[in-house]
């Protein structure tokens, strides 16, 4: 078995322990005699893993009695109107920091289906950094504060999260939930699409108080409201099962290897070591973001010329490493480097980046 460097931005590359987790079980599963694919999501060994990934989630981030863990359909693109449908009151706003067109994106659902603000942007710097706590004007009396964790186009990422007093403050993590410990209590909503960080494509992760729930915009369709699936604890219609199968293989995998400490420990070598390079050759690489906005996920650069960086792109695919090419709004490069990339494939592409350097420099 020969298995690539994996750097694509997501669906992304899984840990290797989960995926022959599942291979081993694919036939045969919990002496069933068939694939977690194939069973009723009413059986109770399908009840015991949704619950065990719910609770794996629960223990990861240390969560208080007033936080649920959901697994919902839709991606985090459904999220993006959900979140403003619920809780935004009749004549209400939020706020929305953008950093990005992921934020963007939400900011414009949140339009279409409410009415949200811009409470902060860094466009004018390209988004090449977070914007700072002085920068942002905040509404005391917004619904909630929006901000995107982690830009994966951009390759920024918010380091300190803001201060938004007593208004409730929702993440998109979609790149970086479980990247490092942080405080996810102080959040009214998190909301991931699985497939960078967590698992595969099918599962959204939503991570919300109960209390602000219950508080949330009544004679919504059912299938949008929070509310129905807090009731039936992600329940209430078929689950994307085999997706949070997988995901509870992956936060197995978080646990065995340490948890949150050591997944930070792992991704900041990782991270450190890419920009490492490309600060040693500042003629030749160089990272657009700023340095304290600079994401541990997506490390994003530029070489001199559009032709070089597809000689690059083109060259590390030869040797097995995949999916180096920047997000096509943005150009340059892109590895995503998420929990489950290897520290060795890391160190594969540094290595390869100092020969270029050296070739074409
Ligand atoms: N938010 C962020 C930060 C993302 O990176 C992405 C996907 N790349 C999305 C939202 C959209 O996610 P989905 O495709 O699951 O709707």
């Amino acid at each position: 078995m020969s298995r690539s460097w994996n750097f694509y931005a997501g669906p992304a590359t899984l840990p290797l322990a989960a995926l022959e987790r599942a291979r081993d079980e694919m036939l045969e599963w919990e002496g069933t005699g068939m694939s977690v694919m194939e069973t009723s999501h009413r059986s109770k060994e399908y009840d015991a893993i949704h619950h065990q990934a719910m609770d794996l989630f629960r223990e990861l981030l240390g969560l208080d009695d007033d936080h649920v863990v959901l697994f919902l359909g839709g991606g985090a693109s459904t999220q993006f109107a959900m979140v403003p449908m619920n809780f935004i009151p009749p004549g209400g706003s939020a706020d929305y920091v953008i950093t990005g067109s992921w934020s963007q994106k939400a900011l414009k659902e949140a339009n279409i289906v409410a009415r949200g603000r811009a409470a902060g942007t860094s466009e004018a710097a390209g988004f090449t950094r977070i914007p700072r706590q002085q920068d942002l004007e905040l509404d005391p009396a917004a619904a909630y504060v929006h901000i995107t964790s982690n830009n994966t186009i951009k390759g920024t990422q918010w380091h300190d999260f803001p201060d938004t007093g007593e208004v409730p403050l929702v993440a998109d993590m979609s790149s970086d939930l479980l990247w490092r410990p942080f405080d996810a209590n102080r959040f009214a909503l998190i909301y991931a699409g699985a497939q960078k960080n967590l698992g595969p494509a099918g599962v959204t992760v939503v991570i919300v108080r109960r209390s602000w729930v219950e508080r949330a915009n009544p004679g919504l369709p059912t299938m949008l409201a929070y509310a129905t699936h807090l009731g039936k604890e992600s329940l209430y219609n078929t689950p994307p099962c085999f997706a949070v199968y997988m995901l509870r293989n992956v936060l197995e995998w978080v646990k065995r290897t340490g948890g949150l400490e050591a997944m930070e420990r792992r991704n900041r070598l990782k991270g450190d070591r890419l920009y490492g390079v490309i600060e040693a050759h500042p003629g030749f690489y160089r990272c657009p973001v700023e340095p304290d906005s600079r994401s541990y996920m997506n490390v994003v650069w530029r070489l001199p010329s559009e032709e070089l960086e597809a000689t690059f792109v083109q060259e590390a695919t030869k040797l097995g490493m995949y999916g180096l090419k920047g997000h096509r709004s943005v150009g340059g490069c892109r590895a995503s480097i998420y929990n489950a990339m290897e520290p060795e494939g890391v160190e594969a592409l540094a290595e390869f980046m100092e020969r270029f350097a050296k070739a074409h420099g």
